[in-house]
């Protein structure tokens, strides 16, 4: 199959997950991972009790969408490397091609259709 159109989406799709992750949080090249920015304004536990619940909740919140724009971020990042070594669009449980029609909703999928449950099982 041809995976250049797919390539393109891909590298797109990367290029909005780093913006998105670097309004959150920040990349740490000595562990490899990102983290959530604390409180915008400054990281100083609050006086009040509830101020500092809410910026607690807040930091929370920022660090689990960083955790799923991660995620997603490495499933892209694994794609490319796929469409780079030649096995992209093969089907990572039983070696079948990947339909198109399932690349084009996730370019990022690992396995077919009749795998797609399976999928989560995949070593990352
Ligand atoms: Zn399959």
């Amino acid at each position: 199959m041809n995976s250049q159109p797919y390539k393109e989406i891909i590298e797109q799709k990367l290029t909005t997950l780093t913006t998105e992750l670097n309004e959150i949080g920040y990349y740490e090249e000595k562990n490899d991972n990102w983290e959530a920015l604390p409180a915008e304004d400054n990281n100083e536990p609050d006086a009040d009790p509830n101020i500092n619940a809410d910026k607690v909740e807040a930091w929370n919140e920022r660090r689990s969408t960083l955790d799923a724009l991660e995620k997603e971020y490495r499933s892209y990042e694994r794609a490319l490397q796929k469409i780079e070594k030649g096995n992209y669009g093969i089907c990572e449980i039983a070696g079948e091609p990947i339909e198109e029609a399932r690349l084009k909703v996730k370019p990022d999928a690992r396995t077919c259709i009749a795998h797609m449950e399976e999928e989560s099982n995949l070593a990352l």
